[in-house]
């Protein structure tokens, strides 16, 4: 961990008329000074003023971790405040100080507590509140090589959970035993954390966002299986396939299946510098509509993916940011049939200098399982 990013970050606020920015514990305050801290009520900051150097706040109980994290090697001033203390306006103070003037316009984390934001802002009379992402983001989108490798290591990780499947996914059992299954071998290959586990089976294949229910898995059932934690460093995992359990789905499944899967694969071959996120959005979607299943894609193509699951850039209609090389998101479009099933492929892939590298393999064909 070095202080480049929170530099880098600075000037950046400097540069788009950002006078303060403040982050409170979560993935900002993680990818700009290293310090994975927990969420709670008494303020832990770090502030950025425009001009300056940064600084932390912190709860003085607290000190001693921030000191034991990548964040305390930083050289940043550490204010420790007690609890009688109002740590918003010695935030507010310090940051006047190193300004110059009270800052004008103050940009927080989008994930940050109401309580927190409002808190600032109170702190700092006639301030105008906003989000620190166009800031943050623009850095945290663009992936160094070495959190390319975290992300595939992450992959790999999910991949070894998925090549596992038929030793959980069987006609007899219930999505929530599935699941069970699943969560604990996300954590044996490595995961310290899981984020989601999505068995839909059958009708519940449907509902993408669908987690686990006491459905028991029947032959033939078409079942989306969508998995994701965090490892050690932070950085995380997201890979959908879908599966058919002890025997053959219907037989038009296979045809829109392929189409999917032809759409997912042109989406991912479009991917290289320079093309937009509507554009590979648009890749996939149109395979998907000329097809005549359009209005069973129900979401957008991919998200980003770093530190959090669903982050910058998003890949869907509107969103003309070209990808540079280091952008890493999902590609994950779906087919939805309400009240019988659905399937998705979801593979992350990151924008490289000439093209696309896919961090996730095993197959995306529509997998049979004994049952
Ligand atoms: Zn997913
Ligand atoms: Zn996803």
């Amino acid at each position: 961990m070095t202080i480049d990013r929170v530099h880098a970050a600075r000037e950046i606020a400097a540069e788009t008329g950002v006078d303060l920015m403040v982050l409170t514990p979560g993935s900002d305050l993680r990818y700009l000074v290293g310090y994975n801290a927990h969420p709670l009520e008494r303020l832990t900051a770090l502030a950025v003023p425009a001009r300056g150097e940064a600084f932390l706040v912190v709860p003085r109980l607290e000190a001693p971790m921030v000191a034991a994290s990548p964040a305390g090697s930083l050289g940043l001033d550490v204010l420790a405040w007690d609890e009688t203390d109002d740590p918003f306006a010695m935030l507010a103070g310090a940051a006047t100080a190193r300004l110059g003037r009270a800052p004008g316009r103050v940009a927080v984390g989008a994930r940050s507590w109401a309580e927190h934001a409002l808190g600032v802002q109170c702190a700092v009379a006639g301030s105008e509140l906003g989000l620190a992402s166009p800031v943050i983001d623009r850095l945290r989108m663009v992936k160094s090589a070495a959190e390319v490798e975290e992300l595939a290591v992450a992959g790999a990780a999910i991949d070894r959970v998925h090549a596992h499947m038929g030793e959980w996914l069987r006609v007899g059992r219930t999505e929530a035993e599935v699941g069970a299954d699943i969560a604990a071998a996300i954590l044996d290959e490595g995961h310290v954390s899981v984020d989601f586990v999505i068995v839909g089976s059958g009708p519940n294949g449907a509902s993408p966002h669908h987690e686990l229910s006491d459905r028991t898995i029947e032959a033939g059932d078409v079942v989306v299986v969508d998995l994701g934690g965090g490892i050690p460093t932070g950085y995380r995992s997201d890979c959908t396939r879908t599966y058919t359990v002890g025997g053959p789905p219907s037989a038009d499944v296979a045809e829109w299946y392929a189409v999917l899967q032809a759409a997912q694969s042109a989406s991912v071959a479009a991917v290289r510098p320079g093309v937009t996120a509507e554009a590979i959005d648009e890749a996939a979607r149109t395979v998907i509509a000329d097809a005549g299943w359009g209005e069973h894609f129900i979401h957008r193509t991919g998200h980003g993916i770093g530190l959090d699951t669903h982050e910058a850039p998003y890949i869907v209609a509107g969103n003309d940011i070209p990808l540079v090389p280091g952008m890493a998101f999902s590609v994950e479009p779906g087919i939805y049939l309400a009240g019988r099933c659905g399937a998705r492929i979801e593979d992350i892939v990151v924008c490289t200098e000439d093209g696309v590298r896919v961090l996730n393999e095993g197959p995306r064909e529509l997998v049979e399982l004994p049952g």
